[in-house]
């Protein structure tokens, strides 16, 4: 089938990942999206913030060659014994480091694909989506920021019969998000704190359109998402309001996330403090958590 003039809209992208098994159901092709309105702090994809593509070092693979000192046309790099700094304002994303260094220390995160070209991946993957209930998840990132790309990728995704899904911070005008929700099968829909002055202190910006936007979704297939952030989100008093948000806005199905501390090491990369120094929730915390939820009548479990 073809795609026609949506299909050549242009999204930028920083991975896709074609047998994902966690961003709805059965096996998925799971694409993420560059650029986010949020900065929440935890965010276990920070190269996914910027819009823009960016250069990531993973230092630990680095074994000091020089070669991307070499290659560098904007003297970005800087090696020395035990130590390899970039400056990364003067970084154009050109890649020749990218393609100098012997270790896989380099990559640019950020890339341009056109929904066509996702679709028809998809489309190869349709024997995959048959066998196990799967289909196609746009994520980021966040979806919501490249509104013509990602409805065009959903619609043609739909076209093809395919399962689609969505995960949203929400963060976004109504209408925008009612135009994606439109195509998607399935809206994965985050909430992270409904206390204003918390939630713009740790994710950088207002939660009213997030929680005005979760009560339009009613009526729609969509499963809350909470990440759980140790002292932050994970409080009986935070669980407690969306819950209570929720019933009161007809949502029934949530899932808990557990902390992950491991993405501290991708801040790392981008030479970005973690603010975090929190420890994973214990078996015993996350079944009290999610109890509060079943007590209020909602389809809970751990994501
Ligand atoms: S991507 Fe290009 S400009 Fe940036 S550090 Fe590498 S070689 Fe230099
Ligand atoms: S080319 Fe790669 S391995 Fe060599 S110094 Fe640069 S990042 Fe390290």
């Amino acid at each position: 089938m073809s795609h026609g003039i949506l299909g050549d809209v242009r999204g930028t992208l920083f991975d896709m990942d074609t047998f994902a098994i966690h961003d709805g159901p059965g096996i998925r092709l799971t694409v993420y999206l560059k650029g986010c309105p949020l900065t929440c702090a935890w965010c276990h994809s920070p190269e996914s913030q910027s819009p823009a593509a960016q250069l990531v070092l993973v230092r630990d693979r680095c074994v000091g060659c020089g070669a991307c000192v070499a290659a560098c046309p904007q003297g970005v790099h800087r090696v020395t014994p035990g130590a390899h700094t970039l400056e990364r304002s003067r970084c154009r994303t050109c890649g020749a480091c990218v393609a100098a260094c012997p270790g896989g220390a380099l990559t640019i995160k950020g890339y341009e694909a056109t929904a066509a070209e996702v679709v028809a991946r998809a489309v190869r993957m349709k024997p995959f989506f048959a066998h196990s209930g799967g289909g196609v998840t746009l994520t980021g990132g966040e979806v919501t920021m490249q509104p013509a790309f990602a409805h065009a990728v959903l619609a043609g995704c739909r076209a093809e019969g395919i399962h689609t899904a969505i995960e949203t911070c929400g963060a976004c005008a109504w209408p925008t998000l009612e135009r994606l929700a439109d195509v998607a099968d399935l809206i994965l829909y985050d909430i992270k704190l409904v206390d204003e002055a918390a939630h713009r202190r740790w994710t950088g910006r207002s939660n009213r359109r997030i929680l005005e936007n979760a009560t339009r979704l009613a009526g729609r297939n969509v499963q809350v998402r909470v990440p759980l952030i140790p002292g932050i989100t994970d409080t009986e008093e935070n669980l407690g309001a969306i819950v209570a948000l929720m019933r009161s806005a007809g949502l029934r199905s949530v899932a808990l996330l557990p902390y992950n501390e491991a993405s501290a090491a991708k801040y790392e990369w981008l030479d970005r403090p973690y603010a975090l120094t929190a420890a994973r929730q214990t078996p015993a915390q996350l079944e009290a958590l999610l109890a509060i939820a079943r007590r209020a009548g909602l389809d809970a479990e751990l994501g």
